[in-house]
């Protein structure tokens, strides 16, 4: 079963998935407690392009949008009730970029170890705070200035404990490769099992060298920066690559699409429609020769094989 945010649905009810995208993008972080928008303004902008992308059979949105990011369960409900599209939402903390614990919940940031793992696990065995809405996985934004900061680690090894006591994948952004060796040194430290990691923006820089090292761990790809990319050129020889090297059941796809983005500066962020993917990644792929057969099939069976929970010793 995957936790969405209407409730348990069964692994093949997935379908087509795209494994990164957002709805509700609160860049101001937790400090900020007021909504500056309603659940209404949010589905008045949003629907249309969820719409879009339902008539090309988008089934699942995986939102990758933790608290202190922007979390909104209300927008999820409604977006998922009248879309008719699944959306999972998460746990975990975003730590990303150069915002230095500025999205992560200052409860957070003074907790242990165990105490985050202990939030993150209640949310998955019990619900988000009062909602009965469970997270289906957990998110993490980490080594964007090339090294893992302290918070960085400790919020890695809380998601690596909530893991392996619930079996969800985590999901870590980590835009600079060069701190890929350091993430994967604590989660082996902490005894993840390496396809409960998800490699996120592993195409930001398209470095082969770490994304087939890390594949050949067992460690998922994720190429998730088609919903921002002005061209599509670097994705066709890196998959026929994975397609070589026999990795191609380590690739997820995704877009950071959306959203609704609630800026410092209330400037008004382009939507980035969920539909690209459809309308325009999977011709140029497919004209570029790599067979929407096999995309179909990155976005179904990988996507599902991703989220689905595995290796857990209760
Ligand atoms: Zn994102």
């Amino acid at each position: 079963m995957i936790n969405t945010v209407l409730g348990p649905i069964s692994e093949d009810e997935l379908v087509v998935t795209l494994m990164h995208e957002h709805i509700v993008v609160n860049i101001v972080g937790e400090e900020s407690s007021e909504k500056t928008y309603t659940t209404e303004d949010v589905l008045a902008y949003v629907l249309p392009y969820l719409m879009e992308a339902k008539e090309k059979n988008l089934q699942t949105i995986v939102e990758a949008t933790p608290l202190g990011l922007g979390r909104d369960l209300d927008v999820l409900v409604q977006c998922s009730m009248k879309s008719g599209i699944n959306i999972v939402t998460c746990t975990g903390a975003w730590e990303g970029m150069d915002y230095r614990g500025k999205c992560v919940p200052a409860t957070i940031k003074e907790m242990s170890i165990d105490e985050i793992a202990d939030v993150w696990i209640k949310e998955f065995e019990e619900g988000i705070d009062s909602t009965g809405i469970k997270p289906g996985f957990i998110k993490l934004a980490l080594g964007d200035e090339g090294k893992i900061f302290p918070l960085q680690e400790k919020l890695l090894r809380a998601a690596v404990r909530t893991s392996n006591k619930t079996g969800m994948v985590i999901q870590c952004h980590i835009f600079e490769s060069s701190s890929l060796p350091s993430a994967i040194r604590i989660i082996e430290e902490e005894k993840l099992p390496y396809d409960r990691f998800i490699w996120v923006h592993a195409d930001g820089q398209m470095d082969m060298e770490k994304i087939l090292e890390s594949g050949k761990k067992g460690i998922w790809m994720e190429f998730d920066c088609i919903g921002s990319a002005e061209d599509f050129s670097k994705y066709p020889p890196a998959i026929k690559i994975l397609l070589e090297e026999d990795l191609i059941e380590q690739l997820l796809f995704g877009q950071d699409s959306g959203s609704y983005w609630i800026k410092e500066e209330e400037e008004e962020w382009p939507m980035r429609p969920y539909a690209r993917f459809f309308n325009e990644f999977i011709p140029f792929c497919e004209k570029e020769g790599i067979d929407t057969e096999l995309i179909n099939k990155v976005i179904i069976e990988n996507s599902k094989r991703a989220l689905s929970i595995k290796h857990i010793n209760k």
